[in-house]
């Protein structure tokens, strides 16, 4: 059924602020750690008081010079920052330090797929700037709540250009930008601690019209669930204005996730006017190709790359390559496990199998998972031995290693009295019982019912306590009914 959305189409631009993870503020050496008891992390430089003179974090400079390699842009050799001004209860200076015509970063992308179809989104600018303190509204009934621990942490802003077309594609977006900063170490990317913050630039258009119409800037939002739901509710609120014939005005509105809504905050009427100005505190900062080049040669692999090697020279398949990559510190640990085994299809379905469902039922992260690499890759060589399957591995092996990670693999099997038994006269005993007690299932085999061998394997690991191993129960079973 054809709806009145079908003939539109969304354009959306987003703005993503991203917290630099560095020790100290982007202009001076307090500390920019986050959760401190509030307004302990305050000097006077962070307050910009008269007589008091910024620099720059040298650190946040190689950060930003390394997520605009990441994203394939050209780093500005000249940058000069600006002051853009506005008054704020939490803005103690009464401008915020950025870079207005010189961004550090310019004309980039990065490479999405969404719903298996891939896409390129333009990235316009990379620059940076300081943070501003934190407000809070809601502790104190008359008062507004501030605390300057922020004001003054570092931040990058990257800006797209309107190149996405639907929810989906923003919310891959941000997981590729969240994944990048994550695989750089520049920035934790937790969202829900406000380390990511996104802005999105909204309008419609009728589809194959070229223009760009008037836009919607949506603030501030801090889940990538809450981006997704804002475009799709201003995509609708858009078409259907369109559809009265109303006109849209450019505003900025804020998005309310309980009511999933957005909401109105000011009109370009009441648009501010930063009156930017160069900074005349900093000097110009001056970036040589030398310095470009050396942040280059010491660039750690990115998700893309590392996926395209799982799949070229691992042979894992697309699926697999893409889950552990998702995660860089699931990457890691099992970069470290690709070091001590050459199974690496069975190492990845112990990552993805076995140790996700652990992580997942205790809410742990691969960071806090104790059981190392190394023994991991001691347990997927005990089931290529032959000692134990996997079955039994990972139920019963598996949870001891979980208890005490200092336990081998073959130890445990040794004490649970587990180990798996070779012994071709034990089992082809074992298979020939078996056979006995069931004479007339061994003829309906004969007869052509194969799918009869699970019942006589079943017997055969029964009688050994779960101990034969079943490859070999297997072979003799064969030939004892050839
Ligand atoms: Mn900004």
């Amino acid at each position: 059924m054809s709806s009145v959305f079908d003939k539109y189409e969304v354009i959306v631009g987003l703005e993503v602020h991203a917290q630099l993870s560095t020790a100290s503020k982007m202009y001076c050496g307090d500390s920019a750690a986050y959760g401190a008891p509030v307004n302990t992390q305050v000097s006077p430089l962070s307050l910009g008081h008269p007589g008091t003179l910024p620099r720059v974090n040298k650190r946040a400079i190689e950060y930003a010079v390394k997520i605009g390699l990441a994203t394939h842009c050209s780093i500005r050799r000249e940058n000069q920052f600006a002051r853009k001004n506005y008054f704020y209860a939490d803005l103690p200076k009464g401008y915020q330090i950025t870079q207005d015509k010189t961004p550090l970063c310019n004309d980039g992308y990065i490479d999405v797929e969404t719903n298996g179809q891939k896409s390129r989104v333009g990235i316009e600018r990379i620059h940076m700037e300081e943070d501003a303190g934190k407000s809070t509204h809601d502790q104190d009934p008359y008062f507004t709540l501030v605390d300057l621990n922020r004001a003054g942490v570092p931040l990058i802003e990257i800006v797209s250009r309107p190149d996405i077309r639907s929810s989906d594609e923003a919310y891959q977006y941000l997981t590729e930008v969240r994944k990048l900063v994550r695989y750089l170490d520049i920035c934790d990317g937790n969202m829900e601690e406000g380390s990511m913050r996104c802005d999105a630039n909204i309008s419609i258009r009728l589809k194959g019209d070229t223009i760009l119409n008037q836009r919607v800037e949506v603030k501030n939002m801090n889940s990538m669930r809450n981006v997704k739901k804002a475009i799709e509710f201003e995509f609708e609120r858009q078409v259907m204005m369109m559809e009265k014939g109303e006109r849209l005005e450019q505003e900025t509105r804020g998005f309310d996730a309980l009511k999933g809504v957005t909401l109105s905050q000011r009109s370009k009427e009441h648009a501010h006017d930063y009156r930017y100005f160069p900074e005349p505190d900093l000097p110009p900062v001056f970036i040589e190709e030398s310095y470009i080049n050396d942040i280059r040669s010491k660039m750690p692999k990115l998700s893309s790359e590392l996926m395209s090697e799982y799949m070229s020279i691992y042979n894992l398949p697309e699926y697999d390559a893409r889950v552990i990559t998702d995660d860089r510190d699931s990457a890691f640990y099992f970069n470290e496990l690709l070091k001590f085994t050459k199974n690496y299809k069975a190492a990845a379905n112990w990552l993805l199998g076995p140790i996700k469902s652990y992580l997942n039922e205790n809410a742990f992260e691969i960071t806090e998972f104790k059981v190392s690499p190394h023994a991991i890759s001691e347990l997927i060589a005990v089931i290529d031995g032959g000692k134990t399957n996997f079955a039994t591995a990972s139920q019963k092996v598996f949870p001891e290693m979980v208890k005490d990670p200092n336990e081998a693999p073959l130890a445990i099997l040794e004490r649970l009295n587990l180990l798996q038994s070779s012994d071709e006269g034990m089992i082809k005993q074992l298979a020939e019982e078996a056979l006995a007690k069931y004479p007339e299932k061994v003829a309906e085999f004969k007869g052509g019912k194969v799918g009869l061998m699970g019942l006589f394997v079943g017997e055969v690991m029964k009688a050994s306590k779960g101990k034969a191993d079943p490859k070999l129960t297997n072979k003799i079973l064969s030939e004892l009914l050839a």
